[in-house]
């Protein structure tokens, strides 16, 4: 059973909190985000005199910088249409801002704050030299044109390029920024400043990308969710997994956990879910994939494709019986009510693709019920490890092997759960959310104290 947190450390978090929603009004991804760290540190903070002088946990709860600025573009009917964009330069102490971008008409600041909060903490995990930030539009890509993605994405860099650059500030892609997108705003960026450059990350191969980026979030979650079988005893195979979402992370999670001959029941969309009882095969993975990364289809052509496969509409995934559940969709997909479901399904395990995809009550259950619990942060830092990979690809001018690659991702996971266990320790178990928090913590804290008063 885990440690319950003493009373000194309950009223010093409240106490944070209380002055963070004061001053943050009205963002509550980012108060949930950053509780759940606060809550993980608090004791590591009140234990550490020099950390409290120098306000560490204060400062690093407020971005370097916020710009939003406005895009204005054509649509295919000749049509002026304007959105909103950010750039969340949140924390550059161990190096260059890195975080991906975000194309979704649920994005706010709000939810750039907790991504790129959480991205200085996954980042550090890494042990590569990257700062975090994360940025976005509440520009939606669905049911647009290519053409009107690219004016979209040509419109957005004429403003972002003025603040990012590879040794200030790397993007990546996220939830609606794949390959399509990066392509776009490479080429923009690339006429503007005249200079090909590692400036983005997630590019295609034949202009500087890196192999097994695609995959390597799905890869990582896989990996790590290994990893915290195997310090348990246990192992994937035969294992019945449940995969929320059918974009970049699950489609290759479920690839991967095929692969370790793990049984992937259900794939999601934001329409619902397909179940497969007795486990989605390759056949099946290579439909959906053609349908999302192609077609850019609905997940529920798959039920109609094959009769083996039942669609269920306007659900989630997480009342269907599994030995582990691997959330790849997006935040806040877990609700307590869930969470509950999956505890009385008697689910082993929970490995977070997605960032955040469990409700702070869902974490607490978890931790209660003393299952396995793999925070995003960790779980899902394959991608940006191999983006950091990709910079340096990119600033040595050479180009690593797939299999190069994907042997240095495996390395960065397993040195990922290898913290963790180091940092979360409680009583006779171990807490991943405490590991990855404090393990992500130290490096930034001691640059940011190094630096003095910056
Ligand atoms: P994609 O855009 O490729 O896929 C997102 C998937 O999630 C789609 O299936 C989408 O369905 C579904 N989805 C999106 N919003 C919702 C919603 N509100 N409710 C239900 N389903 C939804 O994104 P990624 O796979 O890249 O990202 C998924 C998650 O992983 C995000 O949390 C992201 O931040 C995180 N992540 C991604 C990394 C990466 O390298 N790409 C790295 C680390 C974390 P639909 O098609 O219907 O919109």
């Amino acid at each position: 059973m885990p440690a319950r947190p003493s009373k000194a450390v309950r009223s010093a978090v409240d106490h944070f909190m209380k002055g963070l929603i004061k001053r943050n009004p009205g963002e509550p991804e980012f108060h949930q985000a950053v509780q759940e760290v606060v809550e993980s540190l608090m004791p590591v903070v009140l234990d550490n005199e020099r950390y409290q002088q120098e306000e560490i946990l204060e400062r690093m709860t407020e971005p370097d910088r916020v710009i939003m600025f406005r895009v204005t573009w054509e649509d295919d009917e000749g049509r002026f249409r304007a959105n909103r964009a950010w750039r969340v330069q949140f924390n550059n102490a161990i190096g260059p801002y890195k975080g991906g971008l975000r194309f979704h008409p649920s994005v706010t600041l709000s939810v750039l704050k907790f991504l790129g909060f959480e991205q200085v903490f996954k980042n550090s995990l890494t042990g590569l030299p990257m700062g975090g930030a994360k940025g976005g539009s509440n520009f939606n890509p669905k049911g647009k044109s290519d053409h009107e993605v690219m004016r979209f994405c040509h419109s957005l860099m004429i403003e972002l390029h003025r603040h990012i650059g590879e040794d200030t500030d790397v993007p990546a892609g996220d939830i609606g920024v794949g390959a399509r997108e990066i392509g776009y705003l490479f080429g923009q960026y690339k006429r503007l400043e005249n200079r090909v450059t590692g400036i983005l990350t997630g590019k295609g191969l034949s202009f500087g990308g890196s192999h097994v980026r695609t995959e390597a979030t799905g890869y990582g979650c896989v990996y790590f969710c290994r990893q915290m079988l195997e310090e348990h005893g246990e192992d994937l195979k035969g294992k019945k997994v449940a995969v929320s979402g059918s974009g970049n992370v699950a489609l290759y999670a479920a690839q991967k956990l095929q692969e370790f001959g793990a049984r992937v029941v259900t794939l999601s969309d934001s329409s619902g879910f397909i179940h497969g009882p007795k486990g989605l095969t390759k056949k099946h993975w290579a439909f959906v994939r053609d349908l999302k990364e192609k077609r850019r289809g609905r997940i529920s052509e798959a039920a109609d494709k094959f009769k083996e496969i039942e669609y269920h509409d306007g659900k989630r995934p997480w009342n269907v019986p599994c030995d582990i559940a691997m959330p790849c969709a997006t935040q806040n997909e877990i609700s307590a009510k869930d969470a509950k479901a999956l505890l009385k399904n008697k689910v082993m395990a929970v490995c977070e693709g997605a960032n955040m995809p469990t409700e702070l009550d869902g974490v607490h259950a978890f931790l209660d019920a003393g299952i396995l619990y793999a925070p995003g942060k960790a779980a899902n830092a394959g991608g940006v490890a191999v983006s950091g990979l990709e910079q340096s690809q990119n600033a040595l001018r050479l180009s690593w092997s797939a299999d190069e690659v994907d042997e240095k991702l495996q390395t960065i996971m397993k040195n990922i759960h290898a913290q963790c266990v180091e940092h979360g320790k409680d009583g006779d178990t171990i807490n991943y959310v405490k590991g990855a928090n404090i393990g992500g913590f130290v490096r930034v804290a001691e640059a940011m104290s190094a630096y003095g008063a910056v």
